[in-house]
């Protein structure tokens, strides 16, 4: 969500006549795009601001400016505890990015955070424009209902609201006229699209009409919560090729007893039916993961149920944490009872079993064909650089005139974030 935000912020800032650069001294403006969702957030935003003082100090008119949740969070707050910061812009205030800017450069110095709880909030939401990616975003909701325990989402971005499935449509397809082969469906929770909106289709007859746009080869989405996979999503991986063979699946806890205190919605049985429903229909589909660590009351016996989980579903790549407490979140009125190295030591059992499965699913890959949408250059001169089914990057030797299309690649080496392969 805070990638495609940070896309809308540089398409906004190219048309004030702005441009992306990497020496953030000589910079005119430098907006920080923050995140909340981990622990620490808002400390880590005060650091980087007092590092980024140094550039005003040596009398050089700079714009700096705050976006994202921890804007939202602390709003004026950040401007009267840091004279130097001109700008602090909300999650839902976007739009007035381009006059606060032009306030900035006349010296002036504003916070807007209006939350904006009601469908004007997508009706606001600025486009992004001169992008010329052959993979797009594209939002089809906003906000999040769930208010698993632990999350500051709800607080930071409201509540759930579903984006038009005519807008979304129009928005598709205007992209796969200017090239866009992939699209990812975007959203805090795409599997509840249109549940409160009667005239909007479920999430599966969305994706279903993106499918049938021509130019659009393969469709992903992200975030997915497990309560909301209905069987008739999870029948479009059997029915809607163009869909991608990898889905974002997380899970945060194999234990029952921890799901139920994160406020999750689903048990362990349920999740892993979900799993093995879509095995059954896409027999090569892969999964990525969230996992919380040490959540207030998680016993051995909880953690092993993890591993466990872990076990059974197999994730190609996962992304674990240790739990810190959000404040303002029910769990944050929760003992937090577990010792840090306890915490740590549980992690580091968890990413060394997950550096295993990804290797083991990796390695049969090798010597396989992968269909690959070439997006650029790779890392290394004379290498091209793309993304298989799976989501994986896959980099091969290759002519840049193969931008934009498929193509087969067989794989010849698995790496930890990455395959190598041949044409
Ligand atoms: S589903 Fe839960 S974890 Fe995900 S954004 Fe909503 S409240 Fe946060």
């Amino acid at each position: 969500m805070n990638v495609n935000d940070s896309e809308r912020i540089v398409s906004m800032l190219a048309d004030l006549g702005y441009a992306p650069t990497n020496a953030p001294a000589s910079a005119d403006m430098i907006l920080l795009n923050t995140c909340s969702v981990r622990g620490g957030a808002e400390e880590k935003v005060y650091r980087r601001l007092a590092n980024l003082r140094i550039y005003k100090r040596d009398g050089k008119k700079q714009i700096i400016a705050v976006g994202g949740c921890v804007a939202q969070q602390e709003g004026e707050e950040l401007l009267r505890k840091l004279p130097y910061l001109d700008l602090v812009i909300g999650t839902h205030n976007l739009h007035l990015l381009p006059d606060m800017v032009r306030g900035a450069e006349r010296g002036e110095r504003r916070s807007e955070t209006t939350f904006i709880d009601n469908d004007q909030r997508l009706d606001l939401f600025p486009s992004i424009k001169g992008e010329s990616r052959l993979s797009r975003f594209v939002t089809v909701m906003q906000g999040c209902d769930n208010f698993c325990s632990y999350c500051i989402v709800p607080f930071v971005r409201g509540r759930e609201i579903s984006r038009r499935s005519a807008d979304i449509l129009n928005e598709v397809r205007q992209l796969a006229d200017e090239g866009v082969r992939e699209v990812i469906l975007l959203g805090q929770n795409v599997n509840s699209y249109g549940l409160k909106a009667e005239s909007e289709p479920s999430f599966a007859e969305l994706i279903r009409r993106v499918s049938e746009i021509n130019g659009i080869d393969r469709i992903r989405f992200t975030t997915s919560h497990p309560k909301d996979m209905s069987d008739e999503l999870i029948a479009c991986f059997g029915t809607v090729p163009k869909l991608s063979g990898q889905i974002h699946l997380p899970a945060q806890s194999g234990s029952d007893a921890m799901l139920k205190v994160m406020g999750r919605g689903y048990t362990r049985k349920s999740y892993l039916d979900k799993v093995h429903k879509l095995r059954i229909l896409r027999p090569d589909i892969v999964f990525t993961g969230d996992i919380i660590v040490g959540f207030p009351g998680e016993s051995d016996d909880d953690f092993d149920q993890t591993i466990s989980l872990m076990e059974e579903v197999r994730y190609i790549d996962l992304f674990s944490f240790v739990y810190s407490p959000r404040p303002g979140t029910r769990a944050a009125g929760l003992h937090d009872d577990l010792p840090r190295a306890v915490k740590m030591a549980r992690l580091d059992r968890l990413m060394e079993l997950q550096r295993r499965h990804t290797l083991e699913i990796c390695q049969p890959y090798i010597g396989s064909s992968m269909s690959v949408l070439v997006e650029g250059e790779g890392k290394l001169p004379g290498q091209m650089s793309g993304k298989g089914d799976i989501g994986r990057i896959v980099n091969f030797a290759g002519e840049n005139s193969l931008v934009g299309t498929f193509v087969d690649v067989k794989i010849t080496k698995a790496y930890p974030n990455s395959f190598l392969g041949e044409l």
